[in-house]
């Protein structure tokens, strides 16, 4: 009955600017916001705040205090995330006027993570655990391993795409989760992986889960959007909530659409996961 999150967190920065700017061009942001980013820290409180016991698995720098306080004021376990000499994951987002943007991101403490530290934490996982794991940490293939050796339910998101990652994780995964663009990527380098349980989000079209040759569909909830900054991470967490209250697919689906869903209506990322209550009054 705990969810696991090996993650990142980072420190996003978002800056304003009039247009991307071009090699060579100094540009001056109108605004600038900081605020909780990284996958991992995202889909933590996006689950935390659905309703679900979460532990976090990471690493921050000496500059990470910010990060783990709000973490842990979003109701995360922070027990386990250490501190290392590497300054925290950070991103330099520039977004210009029509929500175009451009991401520089430097994965910094997040990957400085041991196997040992991680495979003691999870030593406590068990059959009714999920583990929740992403692209922008170390060692996640040695985590999906033990997850699955420890019976937990293992959701794996295949982002920031990359083959090589997928390909040593995948054999360990109860669930793959991933947006249009991943599912793209995912196909034209490993084929549809007709075997796999997976969940594909598609924005404003809703969200798929396949599984056992079947399909279910669930429509995305009609709102204004504001950011869509984390709206996967959002309806995995909120997934993982779910099936964590021993939900079924076809719940857990439309619980998650309506937590994404508040979500666009929200800037931000980590710091704009909706409360389960909001969730259900959605819902209801
Ligand atoms: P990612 O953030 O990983 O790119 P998506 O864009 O596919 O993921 O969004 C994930 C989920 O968030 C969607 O399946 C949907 O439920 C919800 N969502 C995203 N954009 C919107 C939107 N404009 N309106 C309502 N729900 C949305």
């Amino acid at each position: 009955m705990t969810v696991f999150c090996l993650g990142s967190i980072n420190v996003d920065h978002v800056y304003r600017v009039p247009h991307l700017p071009g090699p060579g061009e100094t540009l001056a942001a109108t605004e600038v916001t900081t605020g909780l980013g990284g996958k991992g820290a995202n889909q933590s409180v996006a689950a935390a705040r659905a309703g679900a016991r979460v532990v976090h698995i990471g690493a921050v720098g000496p500059d990470g205090d910010r990060m783990v306080a709000a973490l842990a004021a979003y109701g995360v376990d922070i027990d386990h995330i250490v501190r290392v000499e590497d300054p925290t994951g950070h991103a330099i987002i520039t977004v210009e006027a029509r929500g175009e943007n451009a991401i520089v991101l430097f994965p910094g403490a997040n990957c400085r993570q041991s196997v040992a530290r991680i495979a003691e934490v999870l030593a406590a996982a068990g059959p009714e655990d999920t583990l929740l794991l992403q692209n922008e940490t170390s060692h996640q293939v040695e985590a999906a391993r033990i997850g699955r050796e420890k019976g937990a339910r293992v959701i794996y998101s295949a982002a920031p795409f990359d083959v090589d990652a997928v390909r040593a994780v995948l054999p360990h995964v109860s669930l793959l989760a991933m947006n249009a663009v991943e599912a793209e990527q995912l196909q034209a380098a490993l084929g549809t992986l007709a075997g796999t349980e997976k969940i594909v989000t598609q924005g404003a079209k809703g969200a798929w889960w396949h599984f056992g040759g079947r399909a279910l569909h669930a429509p995305a909830f009609r709102v204004d959007p504001v950011d869509t900054t984390g709206a996967g991470d959002c309806f995995i967490g909120a997934v993982a909530a779910a099936l964590d209250e021993q939900a079924d697919r076809a719940c857990a689906l439309r619980f998650a659409s309506a937590a994404a869903a508040l979500k666009v209506t929200r800037a931000g990322a980590g710091d704009a996961m909706p409360a389960r209550a909001e969730i259900e009054a959605l819902l209801n």
